[in-house]
């Protein structure tokens, strides 16, 4: 089988960047390891940056993100029992939209099936095994795949790879090459899902003595609610009740937050990771495959949709053009958006978590520094500037 581009992965980055490359007349083939049923139901981001939400709407795959996606012009600070509104829309003139990563990635499957592939090859093979890249520092890389039983090879031009912070992709960029920046929180976040109405229209971060906690949702009728957790927290001993209880406390909400069944609990571990550089030789990494960030800042998704803009440019330029400087410039320009986005998740992290071993010197420093952000104009737009999402450089 033979493409342009060989793609790993049918997460957000790489559905966008086959669909993108397709509106340039650039064929491409996507390979991921899950089923169609299981990548469309993958419940995980939630939270659009305007500039995501353009260039889905530019790319023409926002037909139901403007119908169905919530937009939001502000979010709430709690802390110490008292909200205090950051007026988003108001500070940058832009919104976040709430939709679930699911949808995303339902609408790109749909769009890349419709449309098909210039080469006649399927646009994405779903459940296939075994994928390991191949001479990717040469002008003809390959993947080779097991697809339905069957052993494959995809030659191509480029391999994107697109396979998030578990696939084989980073791994084929020798170690002697690639720097890892890593932390790990030692905190989690208990996550559910609930049919009931949000607690507020906007989301809530709160403070509280006993840890974070956020109040989002998906839709008018399903709620989403995390509380920070240890990253071992047994969910057997987190019965609905508990959960109903702690949200009730640490939101410090009364009859507003209702409650109503559970309908998905899980755990999520904070990390902030970053390798540099995410390009060796005709193999490009992008979203979760080369970088990772704590969700305080709901910037995963987006980070993603950053870099595919600038890999679906630079290959456009490359064909068109035979314009090679984009993509030399790849690694360092996603690399600025990913360290301000870093920077972002691991401050909204460390503002508004409980630190075991924290004294009471540095609680009352934490508090402080809310209460600057909720009371200083400047301070509150710089918050608010990078929630919706700095500008693109590309
Ligand atoms: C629980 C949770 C909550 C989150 N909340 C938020 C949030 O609120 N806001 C936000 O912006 N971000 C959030 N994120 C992060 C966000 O979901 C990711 O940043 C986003 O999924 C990155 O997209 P991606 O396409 O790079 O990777 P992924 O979505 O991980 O896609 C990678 C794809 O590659 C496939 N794959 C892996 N290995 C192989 C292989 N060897 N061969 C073929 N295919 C392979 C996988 O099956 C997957 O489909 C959250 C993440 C999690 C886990």
């Amino acid at each position: 089988m033979r493409t342009q581009i060989g793609i790993i992965g049918a997460g957000p980055a790489g559905l966008l960047l086959s669909h993108l490359l397709h509106l340039a007349g650039i064929d491409s083939v996507v390979l991921e390891a899950r089923s169609r049923a299981y990548v469309e139901e993958r419940v995980r981001a939630g939270l659009l940056e305007q500039g995501s939400v353009d260039t889905l709407t530019e790319a023409g795959v926002g037909e139901r993100l403007h119908r169905q996606g919530l937009a939001h012009h502000g979010i709430e600070l709690r802390f110490d029992g008292v909200g205090h509104r950051i007026p988003l829309t108001e500070l940058t003139g832009k919104v976040v939209t709430i939709y679930g990563q699911q949808e995303v990635v339902k609408d790109l499957i749909a769009a890349r099936l419709a449309a098909g592939t210039l080469s006649g090859n399927p646009p994405i093979l779903f459940e296939v095994a075994d994928v390991a890249v191949h001479d990717v520092t040469s002008d003809s890389p390959r993947i080779s795949f097991t697809h339905e039983g069957r052993a494959q090879v995809l030659d191509c031009l480029f391999i994107g790879g697109c396979d998030g912070f578990h696939g084989i992709c980073r791994g084929a960029i020798p170690p002697e090459i690639i720097r890892t920046y890593d932390r790990i929180y030692p905190f989690a976040w208990l996550g559910i899902l609930a049919h009931s109405k949000p607690v507020s229209e906007e989301l809530i971060y709160a403070r509280h003595s006993d840890g974070f906690a956020l109040a989002t949702m998906r839709s008018e009728t399903v709620t989403r609610m995390y509380l920070q957790c240890t990253p071992d927290e047994d969910l057997s001993l987190w019965p609905d009740d508990r959960i109903w209880a702690e949200l009730h406390k640490r939101l410090g909400c009364g009859p507003e937050l209702q409650e109503g069944p559970i309908f998905q609990k899980g755990v999520t571990a904070m990390r902030s990771y970053v390798v540099e550089p995410m390009r060796h030789g005709r193999l490009f990494l992008a979203g979760d495959a080369a970088h990772i960030v704590p969700p305080t800042g709901a910037k995963g998704m987006n980070l993603a949709i950053a870099d595919i803009r600038v890999l679906a440019r630079g290959l456009e330029r490359f064909f068109a053009n035979n314009d090679a400087t984009l993509l030399e410039d790849y690694s360092k320009i996603c690399l600025r958006r990913i360290w301000k986005g870093q920077r972002f998740s691991w401050w909204m992290t460390s503002m508004l978590h409980r630190f075991d071993g924290d004294d009471a010197f540095e609680h009352r420093v934490q508090v402080a520094e809310l209460d600057y952000v909720a009371t200083s104009r400047a301070a509150m737009t710089t918050l608010a500037e990078n929630y919706v999402g700095l500008d693109y450089e590309v």
